[in-house]
């Protein structure tokens, strides 16, 4: 990401922030979630049974998934696994077919470790969800897959530490608050970002404060057209005061994509389907059940994922194309079919198919094939 420097304007209003921002607009955003709050059926949950592992379930959900496709995956999942000791006792692929289709698998392979650290060090019957938690935000990031923003959200619902969240919605909040028009990602803006909302979380209600901040910016102060009349700080807010609130902040700076070519093969035989489970240093997608994949190198060239060196991966007949995202790769796939036998290789049925397919770039592949096969 590019280094910036702030213009005077931004350094003089993110100045004000530090000075005028403090913990009564704090206290005014934890009030109007208190009120205003839309009841998320993770925080229904917290109110009635105040089992963390609840909320920290859908923090972990929510990192790369939007809320609309969260509510479902977080049913399934609960009903699969209801508290921390049935995850803790779960084998890996029942996780992860328990959260199939929400990409991003890592999340869900960490929360399932740090679950089973926590009931072999800290179970206790007597306490709550039957773990004794950690409380700290220290405590919460030592624990795998927990980072600064995830640490500070379940330390502050759950525990009432008042440590502070910044994400996306945050970040937009707080440029329109402070009129900047910037990008609000710029990597200059994390820090003074932290230090004025660490200013700002109330002692009493640092959860409510966290989780109204960032309802703020989902449900009011909206990327395209924020409702200022419905808004509980409005009168704090530098760009409504000067009608600038379409330019701050300015667009986000784009994350930079590496394109990256992938040769996927169905191999058929005998009206089946072979699959391989991808190596633990797979560059995409540890781990998982899917189709032999190719990297591709340079100029058409491809080098192996994983130890198929045997194989002859120019052999089969392509099906077409398809295109796919993971972190910053822009992946093009080209899927073939074969009769290439690979090492390890394991045959399916049709039907079997949608329960071991779990990443979407497999799920996008098989449903190509299969177009192409009915076309
Ligand atoms: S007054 Fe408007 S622009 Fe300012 S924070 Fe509230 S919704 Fe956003």
């Amino acid at each position: 990401m590019q280094t910036v420097q702030l213009d005077s304007h931004s350094q003089r209003n993110l100045r004000r922030g530090k000075k005028n921002l403090n913990k009564e607009h704090g206290q005014i955003l934890s009030h109007w979630y208190q009120s205003s709050g839309r009841d998320l059926p993770w925080r229904l949950l917290w109110t009635k049974h105040q089992n963390p592992y609840h909320v920290w379930l859908s923090e972990i959900m929510l990192q790369q998934t939007v809320i609309k496709a969260v509510i479902p995956a977080y049913d399934r999942f609960l009903k699969t696994f209801p508290s921390i000791l049935e995850l803790a006792k779960a084998q890996e692929e029942q996780v992860r077919l328990a959260c199939r289709g929400l990409g991003y698998y890592r999340r869900f392979s960490f929360l399932h470790k740090a679950a089973k650290l926590l009931v072999n060090e800290y179970q206790d019957p007597k306490a709550k969800g039957g773990i004794r938690w950690p409380t700290t935000y220290a405590d919460w990031m030592a624990l795998p897959g927990i980072g600064e923003y995830t640490a500070a959200a379940i330390s502050s619902i759950c525990f009432d530490q008042p440590k502070a969240v910044v994400d996306g919605n945050v970040e937009r909040v707080l440029c329109r608050l402070l009129n900047l028009k910037i990008p609000p990602n710029l990597p200059v803006l994390k820090k003074e970002f932290k230090v004025i909302t660490n200013q700002m979380v109330p002692q009493e209600s640092p959860g409510d404060f966290n989780q109204g901040i960032m309802e703020l910016g989902q449900t009011v102060c909206t990327v395209k057209s924020p409702s200022c009349q419905e808004c509980p700080i409005k009168p704090a807010c530098l760009s409504c005061k000067t009608k600038t609130q379409h330019l701050a902040p300015a667009p986000k700076i784009k994350k930079e994509f590496t394109n990256i070519n992938v040769r996927l093969a169905i191999p058929v035989a005998k009206g089946k389907i072979g699959l391989i489970q991808r190596s633990k240093t797979a560059k995409f997608l540890k781990e998982t059940w899917g189709f032999p994949t190719y990297i591709g190198a340079e100029k058409g060239q491809f080098k192996l994922d994983q130890s198929q060196s045997k194989v002859d991966w120019k052999s089969g007949t392509s099906v077409g194309k398809i295109k796919h995202t993971i972190t910053h790769h822009k992946i093009e796939a080209e899927i073939f079919e074969t009769k290439a036998r690979y090492p390890s290789i394991k045959w399916f049925n049709h039907a079997d198919l949608e329960e071991k397919l779990l990443a979407s770039l497999d799920q996008k592949a098989w449903k190509q094939f299969t177009k192409n096969k009915n076309s």
